[in-house]
């Protein structure tokens, strides 16, 4: 059995962002217009603001505009939703991004719901949620977009093939499964209750691991010739290394499942840097059909 071939995020996420710059000069030039972001990180998650300040340079590469709103921890609920509305209100605005995690108390449905949906380039609104499952055009969340994106690119076609979800979150797994089966896929999804992982991997064309545990999925659970997606990202020591050095890895035991799958992403550089990207892709989206132009073809 020959090697997957590597499903290159890097490459892919190059493209669109030139797609997006492109796009964004466009419509600097046509209409006036420079897309504008807003991105609200409350506290001081380490891995929040090193995401922020990669969102943050992406979007000023591209030529987009971005404002940043870096409140402390002990940022009052109600302190935070006059901010969004705030947001919300502004014309120059067209993208608003909350970084998650929100600190407790403040209560995340209630925040995220307060964003305007046509300025949410999360997708993560109820309103964005039902669009997606109900196949009406809203935005779509960014690492499933991404996801989708690529296995477009590298299967000829879904529909039929047998998919496989793992993790059932707001954020990935459940709105990867929705696309999954607005591509006609026949759908799976696994969490933390499946009692049978090991089984229903073997039987999936197409496997998405979004679970946060290293190596969960077992290269011999891989069904020879599957295309194989990892969003997971976890920090494990790396002896080999050095003392006390550490790799960043993702759900699937990619060094087995490399000999069995027939496509797979890397962990680095597989789902991660499309992430980004199409979250740059979504403000371009946003501040098109705030301006009533139809969607790009990025
Ligand atoms: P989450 O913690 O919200 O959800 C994890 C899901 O995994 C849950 O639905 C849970 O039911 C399921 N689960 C837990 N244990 C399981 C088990 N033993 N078997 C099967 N399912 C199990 O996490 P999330 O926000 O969806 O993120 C998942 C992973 O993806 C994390 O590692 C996160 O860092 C990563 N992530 C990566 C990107 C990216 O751009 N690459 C984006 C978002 C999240």
């Amino acid at each position: 059995m020959s090697e997957a071939k590597i499903i290159d995020g890097r490459k892919f996420a190059a493209e669109v962002r030139r797609g997006v710059a492109a796009e964004v000069a466009a419509l600097k030039s046509a209409h006036a217009l420079t897309p504008t972001l807003a991105i609200v990180l409350v506290g001081d998650d380490e891995a929040s603001h090193i995401y922020v300040r990669a969102k943050g340079r992406q979007a000023e590469e591209a030529g987009m505009a971005t404002l940043e709103h870096l409140l402390p921890r002990e940022t009052p609920e109600r302190d935070l939703l006059t901010l969004i509305q705030r947001l919300n209100a502004d014309d120059t605005i067209n993208g608003i991004l909350i970084q998650l995690p929100l600190p407790a108390p403040i209560a995340t449905p209630k925040v995220l719901a307060a964003v305007d949906p046509a300025k949410d380039v999360d997708g993560f609104h109820p309103i964005n949620v039902g669009r997606l499952w109900s196949g009406a055009p809203g935005m779509v969340p960014c690492t499933p977009y991404g996801c989708m994106a690529m296995l477009k690119a590298t299967l000829n076609g879904l529909a039929g093939l047998r998919a496989l979800v793992i993790g059932r979150s707001n954020i990935v797994g459940k709105p990867m499964a929705a696309l999954l089966l607005r591509e006609n896929a026949t759908v799976t999804i696994a969490h933390s209750k499946t009692r049978d992982l090991a089984e229903r991997c073997r039987e999936a064309d197409v496997l998405v691991a979004a679970v946060g545990h290293a190596r969960l999925v077992k290269g011999v659970w891989i069904k020879p010739g599957a295309c194989v997606l990892d969003v997971g990202i976890n920090r494990v020591s790396a002896p080999d290394k050095g003392k006390g050095k550490t790799r960043i890895v993702g759900d699937v035991d990619f060094e087995v499942a490399r000999k069995v799958a027939g496509h797979i992403t890397p962990v680095p550089g597989g789902v991660g840097p499309m992430t980004i990207a199409c979250l740059m892709r979504n403000t371009v989206i946003a501040a098109r059909r705030q301006r009533g132009l139809p969607d790009p073809a990025i």
